[in-house]
């Protein structure tokens, strides 16, 4: 069976943006109060190139994608990155057999040294070829993100228990969409993207939440938090720290580990990012910055490209002196095309039908003057050279 860990689909993005046009100024719905971007804006970042992982099979683990933190590569060295959970000064007794790490009944839970948040975490696990025990009872292990809230492991094929408490469920909170678990002594896989709760000023802004997917199959889709869940006890809403080990349960099993790797994830605009719709200071704080620069640029510039970029400018911040430079710049402008003999005026088309559609973005969203007459000066110009029909 091939086994795909799900960012191996995730890079094609970057290339078909870098072949994109880079005349996409006045061309979507222009940065609002929440939204520092316009719709398409080509003033948004690029997002970061990562080569993608390979599949997974029943012999092989697949690669890690290039920008993953690898946790278990399968080595005895890799063990070095975890710790015993209880007493961290000394090295986990966890055991690395066949490229993968075994738990060791009794020895305890064991953690990264390293702590994260916000993640894209994979995961590979196997429970014990050899049924023993039932329930609850039969490899038994667990995920615990930032130490904290268990995506459950265990070894649920033809073996019931409570729903969730199932392999793949928010344990004690919600259980798996699906019971897709490969029989005991498979690898099964978990792709797992979790957010944390973010709050400010003690109110939650964002619950936090899980996804998951098991072999392949969503068994969480954005599950909410609802306190992270835990053994017995209804949890509720609460802060989590902003980062915390990775943990794995010793629940007396001995269930196998392989191909561990994490992603750290982008900040939500809850969490200071820019990634969904943001605050209105955030959002004009950013939208002041790309204002700054796009000026800054024109300053290098000349002509046309000069006035584009000012123009361009307009739309983040319609500060005074830019409005009177864009005003002037375009007078200027037309004054100089009627000048133009009407026999030569076919050369200036193209840069005629590019002002004239920026003026009237510009115009139609208010970052300029609706009663400026240069627009209704420039469509005179395209209708008597016949360009386009009244
Ligand atoms: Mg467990």
């Amino acid at each position: 069976m091939l086994i795909r860990p799900i960012a191996s689909v995730v890079s094609c993005c970057a290339l078909a943006f870098a072949a994109a046009p880079a005349f996409a100024a006045f061309y979507g719905d222009p940065p609002d109060s929440t939204h520092p971007w316009a719709v398409h804006d080509m003033n948004r970042p690029q997002p970061p190139l990562v080569t993608p992982g390979t599949f997974s099979t029943p012999e092989q683990p697949g690669r890690p994608p290039s920008d993953a933190v690898v946790l278990f590569d399968g080595t005895a060295a890799s063990l070095s990155q975890w710790e015993a959970d209880k007493s961290p000064a000394e090295p986990t007794k966890w055991i690395v057999k066949d490229a993968a790490m075994q738990c060791v009944p009794g020895s305890g839970y064991i953690r990264t040294k390293e702590s994260f948040g916000d993640c894209q975490l994979h995961v590979e696990w196997a429970a014990p070829e050899k049924v023993a025990g039932d329930s609850q009872g039969r490899g038994n292990s667990g995920v615990f993100l930032m130490g904290q809230t268990e995506i459950q492991v265990l070894d649920n094929y033809n073996n019931p228990t409570y729903a969730d408490g199932f392999a793949g469920s928010l344990y004690g909170v919600n259980p798996p969409h699906a019971n897709a678990l490969q029989p005991p002594g498979a690898w099964q896989v978990y792709d797992i993207i979790f957010r944390r709760p973010i709050y400010k000023n003690g109110q939650v802004l964002d619950s936090g939440r899980f996804t998951v997917m098991l072999n392949g199959v969503v068994v969480q889709d954005a599950t909410p938090l609802e306190g992270g869940g835990g053994h017995k006890g209804r949890s509720k809403d609460h802060p989590l720290a902003e980062k915390g080990p990775l943990k794995l349960q010793d629940h007396g099993n001995p269930v196998r580990y392989r191909n561990i790797w994490i992603r750290p994830l982008p900040p939500r605009a809850t969490d200071g990012g820019d990634m969904g719709a943001m605050t209105p200071e955030a959002a004009t704080a950013k939208k002041l910055e790309i204002a700054k620069n796009l000026r800054a640029d024109a300053e290098k510039l000349n002509g046309k490209p000069q006035l584009l970029r000012r123009m361009e400018a307009l739309c983040y911040e319609q500060d005074a002196a830019t409005v009177n430079q864009v005003l002037t710049g375009i007078t200027t402008w037309i004054t100089k095309l009627q000048k133009i003999p009407t026999g030569q005026m076919e050369a200036q088309k193209g840069d005629i039908l590019q002002i004239r559609d920026a003026l009237k973005y510009l115009m139609q969203f208010k970052f300029l003057p609706d009663d400026f007459k240069a627009l209704a000066q420039i469509v005179q110009i395209i209708q008597s050279n016949g360009w386009e029909k009244k």
